[in-house]
């Protein structure tokens, strides 16, 4: 009988120990011993196996979705990104990274007669817009607002930017931005009259159609500063256009104010509509909504697409993520819309930030993962002082320090995903028994909802930038080159463009001062607290783990209590409370998630990651919350097994590798002679 789906996904994070994976790895670890010179074409030459299916080669990806999404909603999904996955990697999607890399944006601004266009042209390569098509398509934004999915809707669209993101040279910047919107505007349909334009908006930026689709962008950063916005120089004046010239139909280029300012950062300029803060006469700031361009009548009788009042000054030569055109913009009476309550504009974009802030830790956990991929490709195939580098005794405990890394906050992104799900789209009332414990609806949900999405965005995406150097480091000088014809190795690649993600939508301080000041806000730490000690720790069942986690959350709380009083003492240590936050609940998240079936590497995971302080959020903790009891005592083979049980699913072979060079050993790695350990 065929085992469902999501009957799968329970099985085991480990292969059978069959042969067939160490036979496929140890294939490529033969070592070409040659009597001749070697030439350009002959001699050694490593080869990579290609690039496995992201969705199914995935254990932990697949039990985190198994986790958070219940076995209706898994089974209907699960085929859809098996076949997505398998693009992902495909040589059409490979080219048509290679074709965004090669092929930057430029912009034109005059003909060759020195006349001015009626419009700046953006010129974006045709990779980048298939990218985009291609994760329109399927539902990269759209999926987020469908109901097929009910309450779980954001957990399967984020099923699907994990796939898309790394492989969308850096499309999920508009696509995070156009998803960010389409939460905003959803939310202003309600009062507003079937024919006002916000509701054409929300339909095309939240379409499946490519052909119909809009992206939306969003110009907050100026060069007073992005961080504290209040310093903005751009104005908006209240202007409606005569009656005699507006339409009937109330059209979206008609809006009634008129903004004008110099925004210092612009993604996605390619954009259809732009959403931007701007000063009203009072001296507050509002949002507003305009299309970037609009059609006119010209004397003639003929129309013409011209610009709504942006001008480009220039595309940033940035580090990375060089395919997305990031400008500086000068408006000029751009006619735009006010989106919410005149003067609320910071309160109003807020609704967006979670829901950006939430595609950008899943981007960086994508391209973090991409690596691990290509890193681990390269230990499958490598051997040194003659023995197979996957089974180097130091390169498996690095690669095992990062999988658990990993696999603590993939629970922390998709717990945060369903946070956001469940609060727009209501809590579910199918879910299992032994679903991860959620906050309350209501006060306790926003709270943990808002502290857990800026610390899951400046985490993750830190430590997937540190991430992405180690499997840089894991590739040798390989992992150093930049290659925009073979991104399938390009490691570099990966690590450029994530690490956008800690600066933008707020830096790791300005998040770290965020999570600080609202824990710190009116009951909030009491209410965090109530989650955290009663729902998350005081139900995990290993009682050494429980006990752990519960010092843990102690010492953490005992750190920020003070802040109370002196706020300015406690914001200095913001980082670190921030980060230990994080491990806290990623802790007690694993656990939870180990007990859900008692799979013994989500076992080993979580008490490696709790009573040893493994794996981990990187340098900024506080070390007497992190490490606050006796280290588990394990046996060195015993530690060493689970770390090749962790990165490849299967136990130490006899002959892994000594690590070093014995004089009297046999070169290691010949297939036949490895036994898999029962
Ligand atoms: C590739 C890229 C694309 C971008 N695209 C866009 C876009 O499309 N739209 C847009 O609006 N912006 C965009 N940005 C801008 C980005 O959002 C800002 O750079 C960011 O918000 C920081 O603002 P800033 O550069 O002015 O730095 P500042 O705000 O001047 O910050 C400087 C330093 O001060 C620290 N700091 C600031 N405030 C605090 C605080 N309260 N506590 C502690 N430390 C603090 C920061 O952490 C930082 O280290 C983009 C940036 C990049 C790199």
């Amino acid at each position: 009988m065929m085992m469902a789906n999501h009957m799968l996904c329970n099985a085991p994070l480990m292969r059978k120990p069959t042969s067939n994976f160490l036979k496929s790895c140890l294939l490529h670890t033969r070592r070409l011993v040659s009597v001749k010179p070697s030439t350009i074409d002959t001699g050694f030459i490593l080869s990579l196996p290609k690039l496995p299916n992201p969705a199914t080669s995935d254990l932990a990806y697949r039990r985190v979705l198994a986790c958070y999404l219940p076995p209706s909603v898994f089974d209907r999904i699960w085929p859809r990104l098996e076949k997505f996955g398998e693009e992902a990697v495909s040589d059409r999607i490979n080219d048509h990274i290679s074709d965004a890399e090669k092929h930057p944006p430029y912009v034109k601004t005059r003909n060759v007669w020195g006349a001015k266009y009626p419009h700046d042209r953006l010129v974006t390569s045709e990779g980048w817009k298939r990218l985009g098509e291609w994760g329109i398509r399927n539902g990269v934004v759209a999926a987020g607002y469908e109901a097929e999915f009910g309450p779980y809707r954001r957990i399967t669209q984020h099923a699907v930017n994990f796939l898309y993101s790394s492989s969308s040279a850096v499309f999920s910047c508009p696509v995070s931005m156009t998803s960010g919107a389409g939460r905003l505007l959803g939310r202003q349909l309600k009062d507003l009259p079937l024919q006002h334009p916000f509701h054409e908006v929300h339909r095309r930026i939240t379409t499946r159609d490519s052909n119909e689709n809009w992206i939306s962008s969003q110009w907050m950063t100026e060069r007073p500063g992005g961080s504290d916005v209040q310093g903005s120089e751009t104005f908006a004046v209240l202007s409606p256009l005569p009656t005699q010239d507006k339409t009937a139909e109330m059209g979206f280029d008609e809006g009634d104010w008129l903004i004008s300012g110099y925004k210092f950062f612009c993604s996605a300029t390619d954009c259809d509509v732009a959403l931007m803060l701007a000063k009203t006469e009072s001296g507050q700031l509002s949002l507003f909504i305009a299309p970037t361009k609009r059609t006119v009548q010209l004397p003639d009788g003929s129309k013409q697409l011209e610009t709504n009042g942006i001008r480009f000054h220039r595309l940033k030569n940035k580090m990375g993520t060089k395919e997305l055109p990031t400008a500086e913009l000068e408006l000029k009476d751009v006619r735009a819309w006010m989106v919410g309550p005149i003067d609320r504009g910071i309160m109003t974009i807020a609704t967006l930030l979670n829901v950006t802030r939430t595609h950008n830790f899943i981007t960086a956990l994508s391209c973090w993962r991409r690596g691990m991929a290509i890193a681990k490709g390269l230990a499958r195939t490598r051997t040194t002082i003659n023995q197979p580098l996957w089974t180097f005794p130091m390169h498996l405990r690095l690669l095992a320090g990062m999988e658990i890394k990993f696999q603590g906050l993939l629970q922390l992104a998709y717990f945060t995903t369903s946070l956001l799900s469940f609060a727009d789209n209501g809590f579910p009332s199918d879910k299992p028994a032994t679903y991860a414990p959620l906050p309350g609806p209501g006060e306790q949900t926003t709270v943990v909802q808002r502290a857990l999405t800026a610390t899951a965005k400046a985490v993750i995406c830190k430590v997937s930038c540190i991430a992405l150097q180690e499997c840089q480091e894991a590739m040798g000088g390989v992992g150093y080159m930049d290659e925009p014809d073979e991104p399938e190795s390009n490691i570099s690649r990966l690590y450029r463009d994530t690490a956008a993600n800690m600066t933008w939508e707020g830096t790791t301080n300005v998040l770290s001062s965020e999570v600080v000041r609202h824990l710190l806000n009116g009951k909030n730490l009491d209410i965090f607290s109530a989650w955290l000690d009663g729902a998350v720790i005081g139900r995990v069942s290993d009682l050494e783990v429980q006990e752990a986690l519960k010092t843990s959350w102690a010492v953490l709380k005992g750190r920020l209590t003070p802040g109370k009083k002196d706020l300015g003492f406690v914001l200095a240590e913001g980082r670190e409370i921030m980060f230990s936050l994080a491990w806290v609940v990623s802790g007690g998240l694993l656990a939870h998630d180990a007990q859900r079936d008692g799979n013994a590497a989500a076992l080993e995971v979580s008490r490696r990651w709790v009573l040893n302080g493994e794996g981990g959020v990187g340098e900024f903790v506080i070390p007497e919350v992190v490490h606050n009891k006796q280290a588990r005592k394990y046996e060195p083979k015993e530690r060493l097994n689970w770390d090749c049980r962790l990165v490849w699913g299967v136990d130490l072979p006899q002959d892994a590798a000594l690590g070093y060079r014995a004089p009297s050993r046999k070169p290691s790695g010949e297939p036949e002679k490895v036994v898999a350990r029962s």
